[in-house]
């Protein structure tokens, strides 16, 4: 049976309904992941690493992650901490935008909280995100528990997901990124958390800024355009597919991923992942929320086909 490890913060998610109406879900972009990657391969032990308090609210969400067949045996409690909260507002215009609640999330001590397993795993992911909420003691922590999984035999799998809100300095961000980056096997750069933080300008500069990290395998994805997949001299660009009608973008990356790891872990090749993820991906944006409702999700999905050069199936979702 395939295993993942996810570390991170789930928050719980308000959004309007109506003018006098919050909608109250669950999320968070290691999360969202952790769901699409188990709803995609079901026979993956998918075990979500963070800290929640002792509330109702803590309560709902554990009842939430299990709902979706995450494992949470290393979910660890805070007795004076609580889960972060975020608001989603729409303006007049369509545009969404995000207040955040998290200083008191007991996500922000899960270092000091969890007691981490020793076992292997196929793949641990952390993103960006997981770092910038972590203070400096845990991000060595968490560092030098990623080098011991590797060292079992673990793909690192990082993701970046810049959010400048997060950081003291853009300085300090490039720093925790570059050693985050250069302690993962696959690497899911973004454009624009590549313009915003490092100013580049394009994917050359991306490139040259990650070669001396000794990345095994480098995914540049950007929207609707081609998935750009890097391994050493290798190099693949996948189509993606355009949704005629995009309803909401949120977490449009993490699905990606969550489908490309289902692929990755089920033992097809990076291309074909990109295809799968590039279809979660579309299916998310489809429909409104970071986790989509899973009967719209799987019928969305179901009997999609994936063929080799030769036109041969490989399998159907
Ligand atoms: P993020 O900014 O959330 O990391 P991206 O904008 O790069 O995400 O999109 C992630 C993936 O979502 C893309 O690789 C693509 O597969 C899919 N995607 C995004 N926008 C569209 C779109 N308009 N049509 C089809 N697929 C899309």
């Amino acid at each position: 049976m395939p295993s993942c490890l996810i570390i991170g913060e789930c928050m719980v998610e308000l959004s309007p309904l109506d003018a006098n109406t919050l909608n109250k879900r669950f999320a968070g972009d290691t999360f969202n992941t952790a769901v699409y990657l188990k709803r995609n391969l079901p026979d993956c032990a998918v075990s979500y690493v963070t800290a929640v308090g002792d509330d109702v609210l803590s309560q709902e969400m554990l009842q939430e992650m299990q709902s979706e067949g995450l494992d949470t045996q290393y979910v660890a409690k805070s007795d004076s901490k609580t889960v972060g909260m975020y608001l989603v507002s729409v303006d007049d215009a369509g545009e969404r935008s995000f207040s955040y609640w998290r200083n008191n999330s007991a996500a922000r001590q899960l270092m000091s909280l969890v007691t981490l397993p020793d076992s292997t795993f196929d793949m641990v992911y952390v993103s960006g995100i997981t770092v910038a909420i972590l203070d400096v003691p845990q991000r060595e922590q968490l560092l030098r528990a990623l080098a011991g999984y590797r060292e079992r035999g673990a793909t690192i799998i990082f993701d970046p997901n810049y959010r400048p809100l997060l950081w003291t300095s853009s300085q300090e961000a490039k720093d925790w990124m570059s050693r985050f980056y250069a302690a993962c096997d696959i690497a899911f750069p973004g454009g624009d958390d590549h313009a915003a933080l490092f100013d580049h300008a394009d994917e050359a500069d991306i490139l040259g800024y990650l070669k001396p990290m000794n990345i095994r395998e480098i995914v540049l994805k950007r929207g609707v355009d081609n998935i750009e997949i890097y391994q050493q001299e290798q190099h693949e660009s996948v189509a993606v597919t355009p949704v005629a009608n995009v309803v909401d973008t949120t977490s449009a990356g993490d699905a990606f991923i969550g489908g490309f790891l289902a692929a990755k872990l089920a033992g097809y090749s990076s291309a074909i992942a990109a295809s799968m993820g590039a279809d979660v991906a579309g299916v998310v944006i489809g429909a409104k929320g970071a986790i989509v409702p899973k009967s719209y999700y799987q019928s969305s999905l179901a009997n999609r086909l994936y063929r080799n050069d030769s036109g041969e199936v490989l399998v159907t979702l």
